[in-house]
């Protein structure tokens, strides 16, 4: 088997990797005490805090698959980075360090390469100094363009955020509106034009913000670590998604329609298909995460931000109800697009 640098020498150059090596040693970085040894030796080093756990994540962005061919650099960076932070914030944790592997296709020119691993490179640093992370090691190789990202972080032993933990009669909270980000990919991509046709210039670029710019919700997560019974990260849609924590904890829920925070820029839809895209549309990174109805009060206060979207079961399965002031009065609804399956 090749070792890391043999591989490196036969795919690229040794000019052109230390060009490509010159973007990621960015004096300016993070500089962590907890790093002994960062970039440049055959490992990094890292002495970690005794008295916290360590959790870690890894997510591989591939061009054409899962973001558009034509993204700019800044975006597959930022995204890159943001949705391996979203899988630190679902778990209550506290982002620490994280590698890189950037695999490039030929281009054009030196040019065009130079600019796109400076627009690419700043905007990861940019991210990364936002969330004290920093980068310790990393890997380049000529291919077709794709980002794997791993980070880890430090997690308190106390923290209780798992998919197994939901019971019967939580509250379930999600962070912040969706369908945005798939409403960005339909803008992205051309597609189903009659479902951003009434938007504005300004709204399309705030759906496109939110496709390639997602927020990881690393403050909130923080501050759920040892209330909340269960969380995720919304990778999928709402539908998909939900229905890990239920399989994971043994519990059914029900979800109230109209309760379901929608996005502003879907609002060339309908109800119905504003509440389909919302549910299953995918890549909006906000948080799912349910607790006891006591806790709900003093996290509403603090994040008034967040919505309650329905309720933990005993029952078995997912329930969509539209709201009658009875229980008895909510008609059933179902959804029938499938979950986010990206666009490849
Ligand atoms: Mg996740």
């Amino acid at each position: 088997m090749l070792t890391l640098e043999s591989e490196l020498r036969e795919t690229m150059s040794r000019s052109e990797f230390q060009l490509i090596q010159s973007y990621f040693s960015d004096p300016e970085q993070v500089s962590r005490s907890d790093i002994v040894l960062g970039i440049g030796d055959d490992c990094a080093i890292a002495q970690p805090r005794k008295q916290s756990n360590l959790a870690f994540s890894i997510d591989t962005l591939i061009s054409g698959v899962h973001f558009p061919d034509d993204t700019p650099p800044e975006a597959i960076a930022y995204k890159a980075l943001a949705v391996n932070l979203s899988d630190l914030a679902a778990m209550g944790a506290e982002p620490a360090w994280f590698t890189l592997s950037l695999s490039l296709p030929e281009m054009q020119c030196d040019k065009s390469r130079e600019e796109w691993l400076e627009k690419f490179s700043l905007s990861l640093f940019s991210l990364a100094k936002e969330h004290n992370i920093q980068l310790i090691g990393g890997d380049t190789t000529k291919g077709a363009l794709s980002v794997t990202i791993q980070v880890s972080g430090y997690l308190d032993k106390s923290s209780g955020m798992r998919r197994s933990g939901a019971k019967p009669d939580d509250l379930i909270i999600v962070t912040g509106p969706l369908g945005g980000a798939a409403i960005g990919l339909d803008i992205a991509l051309k597609q189903n034009t009659e479902q951003f046709s009434c938007l504005s210039e300004h709204d399309k670029q705030d759906a496109l913000n939110a496709l390639n710019y997602p927020k990881a919700r690393i403050k909130e997560g923080l501050s759920l670590q040892t209330i909340a019974h269960s969380a995720l990260d919304l990778s999928d849609g709402l539908l998909s998604d939900l229905k890990h924590i239920l399989k994971a904890s043994n519990v059914g829920a029900e979800l109230i329609l109209e309760k379901i925070p929608l996005a502003a820029s879907l609002t060339c839809l309908d109800k119905q298909a504003a509440w389909e895209k919302a549910l299953t549309g995918g890549d909006d990174y906000e948080l799912c995460f349910t607790l006891a109805k006591d806790d709900w009060p003093a996290i509403k206060e603090q994040y008034p931000q967040f919505i309650e979207v329905g309720i933990i079961t005993s029952q078995k399965g997912l329930r969509l109800l539209g709201t009658g002031r009875l229980p008895h009065d909510r008609q059933e609804y179902k959804i029938k697009t499938r979950g986010y399956d990206h666009f490849g």
